[in-house]
């Protein structure tokens, strides 16, 4: 087996393709080497050995003497010798897992100071106090990595016990910043931390460089196992046996001096993905002082100049040769690794050193820009650029976001459901009343409640963002938001409303009506404070118009819409919308005036009353289906029967006001309404009487809905047009009941053809939503030109779920591994998944020409995507503000499956 391998210029042992062996930054020290871009002479222990060693809990003499022998190698390349008294090469020792863990294990610097090599190195840099500070930097890592986290002695705290020599020695020199101290301070602080060491642990600091490499490379592969690094590989999914590599590489100092200097760049710029390189640098520093933020780093070139450094001296104006040269390898590096890297680099007298490269993090305009740009410049293909986005970059640049500097220093009250995605900031407001009231007087708002229901929806309309105690993936609110594109968090198990005093406790502390929040619900996080947003003006972005159409090159599943109103007909359309796959009637009766014809409608219990209700709908229905079909013929538009689940719709007992207006235009008494509204109660509503079950008992409801459908069809033709309605009707479980409405469908539409003396063309389907439909759809499909999966509530029917409670338990199902995904949001494929590839293929087996789709959420979600695509859905439907991903998904899925 090879524990060791070589890296340096010219040098080619390893390569980026032994990621596992060599980890991250090893494999890429190694590739920068082959592509003879001037890196400091080094060895990767690999992964291999780490293992051993957490088997053996030592390193044999056979791996030593191999690292040894590397040594030799890189001493001849370098010129210098570890331990030499004369002219002394100093190493570093640091991790490098199979995937960057920033920050979870340790890094060693300086290696190889001793009593024997510091006068050869004062003699050789002519600069005694550089030497000591290095020095005293090895002995605080050393003390702190090796001897006391590697050991497990973490009560001992060295590192807070040297600092505060440090700090006394500052106070009594009144010095600000540790450069300040001068040669002769620093060997006194030397004397105090060596004895503060001998007297914590009972042993010297070692004198030999040896020890210090031995015990270094121990202490990294001991830190694989350290708590800190176990909770990361849990958190992130990585797997313990991967172990670390450890990367021993001769020093460069970037503090030698005013020839010398360190810095961090990327080869594009991250935020927005301009093709420059954009970074910071510091004369005389090392490369911890530009992260550590002590001191003000400087811009690379005027591209990276900020609002604070616009005055500052650049890299490029500095050191003009050093900067042509990092140009030349940032092209090596992108032309090799085809993607924008993020690199560290040190200048040594002169010399340019790159320390490391790998790929660097961007923002979601920037991975964009950035993947179109090395398509155009032949680097990339298209089929890479659609691999390289992902569904978050969509979600950043489509949605105002909260500013991610302020988040990186501000910390979460509360972390709830990420339902719709986005960023807002606003009052709290506890009704929908309110959100009304204070959006007329120019005041931005928070929608906070338990839950919500159509009632609210003019106040979530106005409100900035919406925040529910109760509720899962698609529950009323999370649904209704994501179809508006506005930033909502529901299932808050924490919150606390109490709605009467209007006050809301989250973790005891208590915030009233009117105080500032700031959610970010692309990720669930609840702020108490105002912070700052970044808008979103992607429409204006010709990078995402450019993304969208290479989608449509390659994507084989069709992309719908679900949509209640000719607005978002329109948005979805600009989006690339291929049609209308869930248009929910009643959600076109939110309107305060329609939904009291609706709630009339509920309410009356005489067959006179209700129809007369009924028909006060009409000539909404007509005139909103007239619109729809209109914006989108010649594309089909799936209009679904009405499917109120009553719960939604009944007035609630407390509110008198309306029962007393309702009481008063149904010409009955408040008792009455009162009454019927007891009667109406439904225990379990999600299973109640809604869907086909409704206008199965009153079908005066599918009467009056389909005779607005056609007539608007009509009158679309009339006009020239191509209307392509599809009738869908919900909640069947089997094929009598659809056939029950489809011949109602029938006698209305030959009324229509007959009044207007025209054949109109229409289909009629059904929404496949409980498990008994699946497992009869031969049956039904005989008699279906279409199925739609509403996947939301197959996912509840199937599981027994309530999607309106689910928040407030689906936390314990993934701490106890339950779970691991929220089958609200991504399809569970092994329960819900199966009942809708059986029912696909049992409809297809009877009726090959049926058209079959999905309009539940699981249609705006990647990886659900991915699996309607591989089991032969001809389309998807979701929210106008999810076709892009869904487009995205499906481009994915079609090169992945090889076309
Ligand atoms: C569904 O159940 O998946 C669906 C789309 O219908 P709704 O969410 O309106 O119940
Ligand atoms: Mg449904």
């Amino acid at each position: 087996m090879k524990y060791v391998y070589l890296f340096g210029e010219g040098i080619t042992e390893g390569n980026k393709n032994q990621v596992n062996i060599l980890g991250g930054k090893g494999a890429n020290l190694a590739e920068m080497s082959s592509l003879d871009i001037p890196v400091p002479p080094g060895l990767t222990i690999s992964t291999n050995v780490c293992k051993l060693f957490l088997e053996q809990k030592q390193l044999s003499k056979s791996i030593f003497s191999s690292i040894e022998k590397a040594l030799n190698h890189i001493e001849k390349t370098i010129n210098k010798k570890f331990g030499d008294p004369k002219n002394p090469l100093l190493l570093s020792v640091r991790s490098g897992a199979r995937i960057s863990m920033p920050g979870m294990m340790e890094t060693v610097l300086n290696i190889g100071l001793t009593n024997k090599t510091i006068p050869a190195l004062i003699k050789q840099t002519q600069n005694e106090q550089f030497v000591y500070d290095s020095y005293r930097r090895l002995i605080m890592m050393y003390a702190d990595v090796v001897m006391e986290k590697a050991e497990q002695k973490n009560h001992i705290q060295i590192r807070e016990k040297l600092e505060s020599i440090l700090e006394k020695h500052k106070n009594v020199k009144n010095i600000k910043k540790d450069s300040d101290f001068s040669a002769e301070d620093l060997k006194k602080i030397i004397v105090e931390f060596k004895t503060e060491i001998k007297k914590n642990f009972g042993i010297d600091f070692p004198d030999s460089c040896k020890a210090q490499l031995r015990g270094a490379v121990e202490a990294v592969f001991k830190s694989w196992n350290g708590k800190r690094a176990i909770k990361y590989r849990k958190i992130e999914n990585i797997p313990n046996d991967w172990g670390t590599a450890v990367n021993v590489q001769a020093m460069v100092f970037g503090n030698l001096g005013t020839q010398s200097a360190t810095g961090v760049a990327f080869t594009r710029n991250p935020s927005n993905g301009t093709n420059m390189l954009y970074g910071e640098w510091l004369e005389n520093a090392q490369g911890e002082d530009v992260v550590a933020g002590i001191r003000t780093p400087y811009p690379i070139n005027d591209s990276s100049k900020t609002r604070q450094t616009k005055k500052s001296t650049t890299l490029e104006e500095a050191f003009p040769k050093i900067y042509k040269e990092l140009n030349q390898i940032k092209k090596k590096l992108e032309k090799h690794y085809k993607d924008m890297q993020d690199v560290e680099f040190t200048i040594e007298e002169g010399k340019l050193w790159m320390l490391q490269t790998r790929a660097g993090k961007r923002t979601g305009e920037a991975a964009i820009k950035i993947a179109l740009d090395m398509n155009t410049e032949k680097l990339i293909t298209q089929q890479n650029v659609l691999d390289r986005i992902v569904s978050k970059n969509l979600n950043e640049i489509m949605h105002a976001k909260v500013d991610p500097e302020l988040e990186v220093i501000h910390s979460p009250i509360e972390i709830g459901l990420p339902a719709s995605p986005g960023g807002a900031i606003g009052q709290i407001v506890f009704t929908a009343q309110d959100a009304e009231d204070w959006d007329k007087k120019n005041k931005k708002v928070i929608l906070v409640r338990h839950e919500t229901s159509p009632e609210d929806v003019n106040g979530m309309h106005v409100a900035q963002g919406i925040i529910t105690a109760k509720g899962g993936m698609t529950s009323h609110a999370a649904l209704v938001a994501r179809g508006w594109g506005k930033a909502c968090i529901v299932g808050c198990a924490n919150l606390n409303i109490d709605l009467k005093n209007k006050v809301l406790i989250i973790n005891n502390k208590k915030y009233n009506e009117g105080d500032w929040l700031t959610i970010n619900s692309t990720e669930g996080f609840i702020y108490d404070q105002k912070l700052g947003l970044v808008q979103s003006n992607f429409m204006q972005n010709n990078d995402f118009k450019k993304l969208m159409l290479i989608t449509d090159k390659f994507k084989k599943l069709k992309i719908r819409t679900n949509a209640d109103n000719p607005e978002d007909a329109a948005l979805s359309k600009k989006l690339g919308a291929q049609g209308i796959g869930l248009c929910r009637t009643e959600h076109m009766f939110f309107d305060t005036k329609r939904i009291r014809s609706v709630q009339k409608m509920i309410l009356s219990n005489e067959s006179k009353n209700r129809k007369k209700a009924i028909m006060e709908l009409l000539p909404y229905q007509e005139k909103d289906f007239y619109h729809i079909l209109k914006e989108m013929a010649p594309m089909p538009v799936t209009i679904r029967l009405l499917d109120p689940p009553l719960h939604e719709f009944l007035p609630s007992q407390k509110n008198t006001k309306l029962i007393k207006s309702l009481a008063k235009s149904m010409n009955v008494s408040t008792k009455q309404i009162i009454n019927r509204i007891v009667d109406l109660f439904e225990i379990n509503p999600m299973l109640g009487h809604r869907g086909c079950r409704l206008a199965i008992s009153f079908p005066e409801i599918t009467e009056m809905q389909v005779t607005a459908i056609l007539t608007a069809t009509a009158q679309l033709i009339k006009e020239g047009k191509k209307p392509n309605p599809e009738i869908m009707i919900p909640l069947i479980s089997g094929v009598k009941e659809f056939d029950h409405q489809k011949s109602i469908i029938h006698k209305i539409a030959k009324k229509i053809e007959s009044n207007y003396n025209l054949k109109i063309k229409y289909s009629i389907g059904t929404m496949i939503e409980l498990p008994r439909a699946c497992l009869t759809a031969d049956k039904i499909a005989k008699s279906a030109d279409f199925f739609s999966f509403g996947t939301n509530d197959l996912t509840q029917t199937t599981f027994g779920f309530s999607r309106d409670d689910i928040g407030s338990f689906i936390q314990n199902y993934f701490d106890h591994n339950i779970l691991e995904d929220d089958p609200f949001k991504t399809i569970d494929i092994a329960g819900v998944g199966q009942l809708v590839r059986t029912a696909t293929e049992k409809g297809r087996s009877i009726n090959k020409k049926i058209k079959i789709g999905v309009c539940g959420e699981h249609g705006g979600d990647p990886r659900s995507v991915y699996f309607f695509d591989n089991i032969g859905l001809d389309y998807i439907s979701c929210s106008p503000y999810r076709i892009p991903i869904a487009r995205l998904s499906a481009a994915k899925n079609a090169i992945r499956n090889g076309m």
